[in-house]
């Protein structure tokens, strides 16, 4: 007997299980239920809309219920809201939204794959006309109309997550005043460590756009509209356009209305199958938590990757597959303005949290051959477990080329790699494209040079007691390099005077040593360790020390 198979949302996660299924399952009666007019859009794609690199709105539409029901068979239902599961009956009660009707349709499998929503702050004003979430495509048709019509010259950002930050670039683009305020210390808290995001916060700065941090927008004030944000600290700001990036949660009142189990996290508990508490019922996409394959813990993870991968996995299971979901790792990447920001794996935060030994470096290579036009320097911090070395995560912070190092290291992370793994990794190289030794390599090497003890490394933010300890701080820089800023207190010998002037480096003291990016400090480490001197490398070097906050 064919199976009868339901699916609540009709965008990634949902629309992958249906399309999925029916490539397994020709006979399957396939349901999809989507409460909004749009199936399988493209939400990623709505800030590009916002801002104008999508010019033409139906490219935002990957698919439609006519050109699904032709390819696969399927009885997609728009304007069609699931608002209540009987799982003891194995049935739905939907509620068609344009006539208003509710209507009853039964189940051999039920999968849900609802999003999430997002999460509105308490602030007086949130109601007023000019204030945006952005999840859907009506919100991004009312974003444009407003701008469009309105020509705002000042907008505030509330929350500098990834959609906050997107949403930042996309105003900023539009010649509109952005100001973002953000709670936290720094910008994409979640995802990047302090020195990461402070390079990233330095350049956006530097391009124009205003970041308020550690302060909360407490009221929005004007008449007809927001006219100006009033933040906790009682500073003001213009405000003609306010946008909500405070983060989602998942959508889970039809889960948890049916007995679901809810994980602590607040997302809908699957199992490795993405089978809920009830084993007719799957879930997949943001409204379930699932498990960090780094921290092995639950966590919420809104990533479209995911979430398209998890309603394949439910699909091969409904279809007599049995497939395991092997966890996130949370990999994700933004544009703003020419930067990308990238990241996988775990972070410092999250490590430190799970009580997982690690140990990190930083580089700041160029993007590809230094001597072929057009390079750029990226910063890459990579985490990795102190004994054997397995790779723990990676952040890049850059412009030319982050996507592909993050891609690598997303795989290393994946496959279980070790540093000395990534030292082995051929990778293409041309000089337009890369240098001989790759940034993944030289991340590589950094990291195996401080396991086999080569060097011992230390970080800017343990420098300053190091320094009181009596530690003697060494700047290998040329001394034009040092003329444009050095760290107080420093002693200048270019690294390749080191040998010649040895005898003005104390034998008795711990010679911590740094230079720009971290090179010829290794240099001189190497040096100065042969010759019998106690000596660090401070990770990063002075770039990494102007990352500091
Ligand atoms: P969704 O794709 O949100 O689909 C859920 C659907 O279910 C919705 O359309 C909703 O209307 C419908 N629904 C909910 N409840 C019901 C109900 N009871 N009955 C019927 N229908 C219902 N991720 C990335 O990896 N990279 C990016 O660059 C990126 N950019 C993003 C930009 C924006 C503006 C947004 C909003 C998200 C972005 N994401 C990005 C996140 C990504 O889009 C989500 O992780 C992904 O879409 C989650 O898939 P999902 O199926 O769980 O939920």
């Amino acid at each position: 007997m064919s199976k009868k198979v339901l699916i609540v949302g009709g965008v990634a996660g949902g629309a992958s299980t249906a399309a999925r299924l029916r490539r397994l399952d020709e006979n399957a009666e396939i349901i999809m239920f989507e409460r909004g007019e749009f199936i399988s859009f493209a939400n990623c794609g709505l800030p590009y809309y916002v801002g104008g690199a999508i010019v033409n709105r139906k490219s935002l539409f990957v698919q439609t219920p006519q050109s699904m029901k032709k390819r696969f068979n399927l009885d997609v239902r728009i304007h069609s809201e699931v608002v209540k599961i009987f799982p003891s009956e194995k049935k739905v009660e939907v509620r068609s939204i344009q006539k208003g009707e509710n209507y009853f349709e039964t189940y051999d499998y039920l999968v849900l794959s609802p999003g999430a929503q997002p999460v509105l702050p308490d602030i007086k004003g949130l109601n007023l006309p000019n204030v945006f979430s952005v999840r859907n495509v009506p919100d991004s048709d009312a974003i444009k109309q407003f701008i469009d019509a309105h020509k705002p010259a000042t907008a505030v950002i509330i929350g500098g997550g990834f959609i906050g930050m997107e949403m930042a670039d996309v105003l900023h683009q539009c010649g509109v005043k952005t100001t973002v305020v953000e709670a936290a210390d720094r910008i994409m808290n979640l995802w990047l460590d302090g020195e990461m995001a402070t390079t990233v916060q330095q350049y956006i700065n530097k391009k124009g756009i205003e970041l308020v941090l550690n302060d909360k927008v407490a009221v929005l004030e004007g008449s007809s509209g927001v006219e100006r944000a009033v933040l906790e600290s009682g500073r003001e700001i213009s405000a003609e356009i306010v946008i909500l990036g405070t983060g989602v949660k998942p959508e889970v009142w039809l889960a948890e209305d049916a007995g679901l189990v809810i994980g602590s996290t607040g997302g809908i508990h699957v199992d490795e199958y993405l089978r809920t508490s009830n084993e007719f019922i799957y879930a997949v996409g943001d409204a379930i938590e699932v498990k960090n394959m780094i921290t092995d813990k639950y966590e919420l993870m809104f990533l479209a990757g995911p979430a398209n991968r998890q309603g394949r996995l439910a699909a091969d299971n409904i279809a007599g597959r049995p497939s395991k979901y092997s966890g996130s790792q949370g990999t994700a990447i933004i544009k703003i303005i020419d930067m990308t920001v990238a990241v996988t794996g775990a972070n410092g935060k999250s490590l430190s949290n799970s009580g997982i030994p690690f140990l990190a470096c930083h580089i700041h290579p160029a993007s590809h051959a230094a001597y072929y036009p057009g390079g750029t320097q990226m910063s890459i911090k990579l985490f990795f477990t102190p004994d054997e070395g397995k790779i723990l995560g990676a952040q890049i912070v850059g412009f030319d080329g982050v996507d592909k190092r993050i891609d690598v290291f997303a795989t290393a992370v994946r496959a279980g790699m070790t540093v000395f793994d990534l030292t082995e990794l051929e990778l293409a190289y041309a000089p337009p494209f890369s240098s001989a030794k790759d940034p993944v390599n030289m991340a590589g090497y950094v990291a195996s040079n401080i396991l086999l003890k080569d060097i011992e490394v230390v970080y800017w933010k343990d420098v300053p007691a190091l320094v009181s300890g009596g530690a003697f701080l060494l700047d290998v820089r040329m001394p034009s390099e040092v003329e444009a800023g050095a760290v107080n207190g420093s002693v200048n010998i270019p690294v390749d005077d080191l040998r010649n002037r040895i005898e003005e480096i104390p034998k008795d003291k711990v010679i911590l040593v740094y230079c720009q990016v971290g090179l010829r400090s290794y240099i001189s480490n190497r040096i100065l360790k042969q010759k019998g001197f106690i000596v660090k490398n401070i990770s990063g070097g002075y770039k990494s020390f102007q990352s500091q906050k």
